[in-house]
């Protein structure tokens, strides 16, 4: 079967009606790029930059990173490779880095709002990556965002950034910036973040879990915890269309993005662009090009 399947690594699929779509993959390791490139993944639409540091089991320099991010950009061609900012808390720690106790973990310091109390952690981060998007395909992206002061904080930040590359005389450049769509309240200000950032990407499984009030991770609750849930597809439609009134792309990087009856359904929103771990991608871009329908 994955004989019949490596055929469609060089395949870059477009729908029986005509309509391309992106498949990139989510890594977590450098370790995972061949796997990715094997399947002919179109790019990275998330790397979790913090399932780095856990393998490493401690927070990494800034020129450790630098190194990182150039070698997945770098692995990619000319394909975009989009890096998520550190999204520690909620299940993910880092050894290394403190969170005190919290009663509930996921509504707690977590991804953007420790990052923005933590710039000795945030502002090494952000420096390698300006300096890794030199040359290179490279964008940002910021996770658990709910109002728009977080991304012009972090904006500033960046900002600061540039100013002391520029000042160390460190060659850098200034990369597309967006946000994970992983919380109620962006999607109900989708409109206003749309003219915030360069891009949105929808992060089912955080998504589905807070518009469901489901833990993702609690078994008892999973039946409520499912993306196709009329409510979840809601939310994606109306972000869907805030994008592109606004015109920004948009894809689907959460778990349901590799899941066939609910690519159907997000094609039908306008979704082009779906990011799934290496080991789906050929089986999606089989789907896409010979049974997704549209
Ligand atoms: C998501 O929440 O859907 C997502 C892609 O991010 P993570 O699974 O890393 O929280
Ligand atoms: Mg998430």
């Amino acid at each position: 079967k994955q004989d019949n399947l490596q055929r469609w690594a060089s395949v870059r699929p477009v729908t029986r009606s005509g309509h391309a779509v992106q498949i990139a993959a989510n890594l977590g390791s450098v370790k995972e790029i061949d796997a990715a490139r094997r399947a002919g993944a179109m790019g990275v639409g998330l790397f979790r930059s913090e399932l780095l540091f856990s393998e490493h089991r401690r927070p990494l320099t800034e020129q450790e990173q630098f190194e990182t991010y150039d070698a997945v950009a770098r692995a990619f061609d000319d394909h975009p490779v989009i890096i998520r900012t550190l999204d520690i808390g909620g299940d993910k720690s880092v050894p290394g880095i403190d969170i005190p106790p919290e009663g509930n973990p996921f509504l707690g310091w977590r991804g953007i709002r420790l990052c923005l109390d933590r710039p000795d952690l945030f502002k090494p981060q952000l420096r390698a990556l300006l300096r890794a998007a030199v040359n290179r395909n490279l964008k940002i992206m910021l996770p658990m965002i709910s109002e728009a002061s977080e991304i012009h904080r972090t904006r500033a930040l960046i900002d600061e950034c540039r100013r002391e590359l520029a000042a160390e005389a460190i060659a850098h450049d200034r990369p597309a910036t967006g946000i994970m769509i992983e919380t109620p309240a962006s999607v109900l200000l989708a409109e206003e973040l749309a003219k915030e950032v360069d891009f949105f990407s929808i992060g089912t499984n955080d998504l589905t879990q807070y518009i469901m009030a489901a833990d993702r991770l609690n078994p008892c609750v999973a039946a409520l915890s499912r993306p196709e849930n009329p409510a979840v597809f809601k939310a994606i439609a109306m972000t869907c269309a805030a994008a592109m009134a606004r015109g920004i792309p948009i894809s689907v990087c959460g778990e349901a993005a590799s899941s066939p009856p609910i690519i159907a359904k997000l094609l039908s929103f306008g979704i082009r662009s779906l990011s799934m771990s290496p080991s789906s991608i050929l089986r999606i871009k089989q789907f896409v090009s010979e049974e997704a329908g549209l």
